[in-house]
């Protein structure tokens, strides 16, 4: 038997988390779970412990750290908050990203520093960091596999260019949006849009930032900072195009004009144990559609009036150095007061103009850096949502 590869979990408790060890579970001749990470559900982290026999927890709230070495028993190492992430992050041979929000940062950095493959779903760090993931992934055995289905799709379709940085083969990408539950919407409708509405996807079950994000289609925006990052293309060769049926997961259109497609159900696993496995391929039909049955794809244009993240996400990137740091910082704090209603669904997107307004275009040179742009993008979100400026 050859030698499994041993996988860390950070954000186990996640939407992603979870069917990552649904992954995981499947294939137990594959992979050894060696760590994992969550918040504050440290009951289901124990469980998970001892399900996989892992050896190392992190726990978010340094206030948990007497607990949970109460219920994950000796034998099991407990590290706490950011540290501890970036410990667990250069633990395995993989690294599955699936934190959310900036809080990722450090499984990022870390996991791609130490030379791991990082399989990534939490797209805020990597989008905030951008300009400084660029210089560890040269590290010697660093690489990032894509989780987010789009760039999973994109990755796949990509597998014909060759010809070297920046893709000169490559037209265009086409990033596909479901359009979330709002599609066809109207200004003047979605001022009525209710917390319960934006929580519903019609495609996909995710977690509560995300699937507010998909909502706004602020998703597709920091998808479209995502995949200029992952591939090194410029936004202005990345399109979004609207696909209600969630199918075709994106694609690829080269300069003759070939568009290459990744097709299958919305299913998460079927990219999570893409990522796990590669280059292997394993034999579970997550995917699998049944072409003998009649349907329909359809495409078309994204409203960008209705939905004006996709626009101010596009201004980030032209600005680049801090900007998506800043926009991806204002949209976490919108989107957390949305769903503690204490702004209307319509407010979320003009509070994160408000603040990239105040963006002052400083530079990003350094993780501290960094830190320092996303407190103080939190903060100026914080006091416009107060009515302040
Ligand atoms: P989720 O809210 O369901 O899970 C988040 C996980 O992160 C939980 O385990 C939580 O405990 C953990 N976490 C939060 N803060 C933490 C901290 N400070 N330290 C350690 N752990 C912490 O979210 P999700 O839907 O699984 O999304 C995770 C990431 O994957 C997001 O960046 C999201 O954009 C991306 N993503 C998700 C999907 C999906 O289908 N859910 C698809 C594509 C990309
Ligand atoms: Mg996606």
């Amino acid at each position: 038997m050859t030698t499994r590869r041993r996988v860390a979990v950070l954000g186990a408790t996640g939407s992603i988390g979870r069917q990552t060890l649904d992954v995981l579970r499947l294939e137990p001749d594959s992979f050894e779970l060696v760590s994992i990470a969550g918040g504050t559900r440290l009951a289901e982290l124990a469980q998970v412990a001892e399900e996989f026999h892992v050896r190392r927890v992190g726990v978010s709230r340094p206030e948990d750290y007497i607990a949970a070495r109460e219920i994950l028993g000796d034998g099991v190492e407990v590290v706490v908050g950011g540290d501890g992430l970036a410990e667990l992050a250069t633990d395995a041979d993989v690294v599955v990203n699936a934190v959310v929000g900036f809080a990722g940062l450090p499984v990022t950095i870390n996991a791609l520093a130490a030379g791991r493959t990082l399989a990534l779903a939490n797209k805020e760090s990597f989008i905030a960091a951008a300009p400084l993931v660029e210089r560890v992934r040269d590290t010697p055995g660093a690489s990032v596999l894509p989780i987010d289905s789009e760039h999973c799709a994109i990755y796949q379709c990509l597998a014909d260019s060759n010809t070297g940085p920046g893709h000169p083969d490559v037209r265009r990408l086409l990033l596909t949006a479901s359009g979330g539950p709002f599609r066809g919407w109207s200004r003047e409708r979605l001022e009525s849009v209710t917390r319960h509405e934006a929580l519903k996807h019609p495609t996909w079950s995710m977690g509560p930032k995300i699937t507010i994000d998909s909502s706004t289609l602020m998703n597709k925006g920091l998808e479209v900072l995502e995949a200029s990052a992952l591939f090194g293309v410029d936004v202005e060769r990345i399109d979004v195009v609207v696909h209600p049926q969630s199918i075709v997961h994106s694609m690829v259109e080269y300069v003759d004009g070939s568009v290459i497609a990744q097709l299958s159900q919305p299913d998460m696993r079927l990219p999570i144990a893409f990522c796990l496995g590669r280059p292997i391929r394993f034999d579970h039909a997550w995917g699998a559609l049944d072409f003998t049955q009649a349907q329909s794809l359809t495409f078309e244009p994204p409203d960008v009036d209705a939905f004006p993240a996709l626009p101010l996400a596009y201004a980030a990137a032209r600005r680049a150095g801090a900007a998506p740091a800043w926009l991806s910082a204002a949209n976490e704090v919108a989107v957390a007061a949305f769903l503690h209603d204490e702004i209307a669904w319509t407010d979320i997107v003009p509070i994160v103009s408000a603040v990239m307004d105040q963006f002052d275009d400083a530079p990003l040179r350094s993780v501290e850096d960094l830190v320092a742009h996303d407190a103080q993008a939190r903060r100026r979100a914080t006091t416009v949502i107060a009515g302040g400026r």
